[in-house]
């Protein structure tokens, strides 16, 4: 990536990653274990590398950062202010390349779903969402549903447990 992004925005950018195994997507992965689902990490040999393979499932699970992956909707899906066109390219990079690799997993035969970092919990204690989550994709590997996705279905669990209102549909600046 050609660095146009000044190193203050980036760190920031950066910061609110979160990242591949990330303290939530473990607690999401131990929830599976002890439930006895079993998967494989980072499978290179699978279109855009998914998180989670469940080989006896045919099925694979990415776990997508809400802002490099833009969840639709989402107030972690924010665009910084400066150097507009930057991200704008490579946003829809971003979203071309997550179309095109679920489209040949699917194509391949794979059943795919997606868990969207802030249905995690975002910096919280997480517990409580990843173990909700755990159950739902549970039900959906044994059941016969080819796609899944985390969505918004949390969003009102997360509502509750934090007695705030969802801000999902407004659009925020990254915090300074
Ligand atoms: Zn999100």
């Amino acid at each position: 990536m050609t660095d146009t992004v000044d190193l203050k925005t980036r760190s920031r950018i950066m910061a609110s990653v979160g990242g591949k195994n990330s303290k939530a997507e473990r607690t999401l992965r131990r929830f599976l274990h002890a439930k006895g689902f079993r998967y494989i990490l980072h499978d290179r040999r699978l279109p855009g590398t998914p998180d989670i393979v469940f080989p006896r499932y045919r099925a694979i699970c990415f776990v997508h950062g809400c802002f490099w992956h833009r969840h639709p909707d989402c107030k972690h899906a924010s665009t910084p202010s400066t150097r507009r066109e930057f991200w704008d390219a490579k946003f829809r990079q971003n979203v071309e390349r997550d179309r095109r690799n679920r489209y040949i997993l699917l194509e391949m035969g794979w059943r795919v779903s997606v868990v969207w970092e802030c249905a995690l919990g975002k910096g919280k204690k997480n517990d409580a969402h990843a173990r909700r989550i755990a159950r739902a994709l549970g039900d959906w590997l044994q059941g016969s549903k080819t796609e899944f996705d985390s969505g918004s279905n949390f969003d009102s669990f997360e509502e509750r447990a934090s007695d705030k209102p969802t801000p999902c549909k407004e659009k925020e600046k990254p915090e300074e």
